[in-house]
């Protein structure tokens, strides 16, 4: 049986630390988004955005999964979770109370202070949002040291967009958030959803014209 460490004050990369699901909320068909704090003690340092974890189910096994959400600090985590396989699964079927083991923070983080006055276009779909929520936390946190910010997030159906009442959120009066959602190509389709060259069409938009997908500046 593998050891749990209940408390931490310095991140050991191999040992799991005991953490407890606090909340958990649906944002998908097949996605779930939970918070976790720890189980005793400080739990692991704080996650910078882009980060990950390793996440381990007893009996299950571990996945890495990235942050989703900024929690001010050491101990707490969010993660959103697609459940593909046996292991994501075991996350999602997870309930307020249950513990996991938890490794990390790994990885590197997004060039936010490289990116400080210089326009920002963040590209995603899917879960692929789900890694670059802090980020886009971050840049409405400090949204006066970027230029125009822009969020191109595509994904299969309006019912597949996740966090949709925070993009919901952004449709107030005044807001240049615009969330629009892009057909899936058709079935056998050669390409990419969003080719360079269309890329490009829409970021030049996005930059010119109020009405593109772009984080509010308050
Ligand atoms: C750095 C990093 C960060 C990540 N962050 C996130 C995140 O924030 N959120 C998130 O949801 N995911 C994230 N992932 C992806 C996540 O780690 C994987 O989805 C996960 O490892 C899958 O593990 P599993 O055991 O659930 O699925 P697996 O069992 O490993 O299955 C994976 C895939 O294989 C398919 N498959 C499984 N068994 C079979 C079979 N017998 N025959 C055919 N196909 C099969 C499944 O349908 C699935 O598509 C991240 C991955 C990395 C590397």
């Amino acid at each position: 049986m593998t050891a749990i460490r209940t408390e931490s004050r310095v991140a050991e990369p191999v040992t799991p630390t005991a953490y407890r699901v606090a909340a958990k909320r649906r944002e998908t068909s097949d996605s779930w988004t939970l918070d976790l704090e720890p189980a005793a003690g400080d739990g692991l340092p704080a996650f910078l955005p882009g980060q990950f974890s390793m996440l381990y189910v007893f009996g299950s096994g571990e996945v890495p999964i990235s942050v989703s959400g900024l929690t001010g600090g050491r101990g707490k985590l969010i993660h959103t979770v697609r459940a593909v396989g046996a292991v994501t699964r075991a996350i999602c079927d997870s309930e307020p109370g249950d513990q996991l083991g938890v490794r990390g923070p790994f990885g590197n983080s997004w060039p936010l202070a490289e990116a400080e006055g210089g326009d920002v276009v963040v590209v995603t779909g899917g879960i692929g949002l789900a890694p670059l929520r802090p980020l886009i936390e971050r840049l409405v946190a400090d949204r006066d040291r970027y230029g125009a910010v822009c969020l191109l997030y595509g994904a299969r159906s309006p019912a597949d967009m996740l966090y949709p009442s925070e993009l919901r959120t952004g449709e107030r009066p005044g807001s240049r958030w615009r969330p629009r959602s892009i057909p899936h190509p058709r079935p056998g389709a050669a390409g990419s959803a969003l080719s360079p060259s269309s890329f490009h069409r829409l970021r030049s938009r996005a930059n010119g014209r109020p009405r593109s997908s772009a984080v509010p500046k308050s």
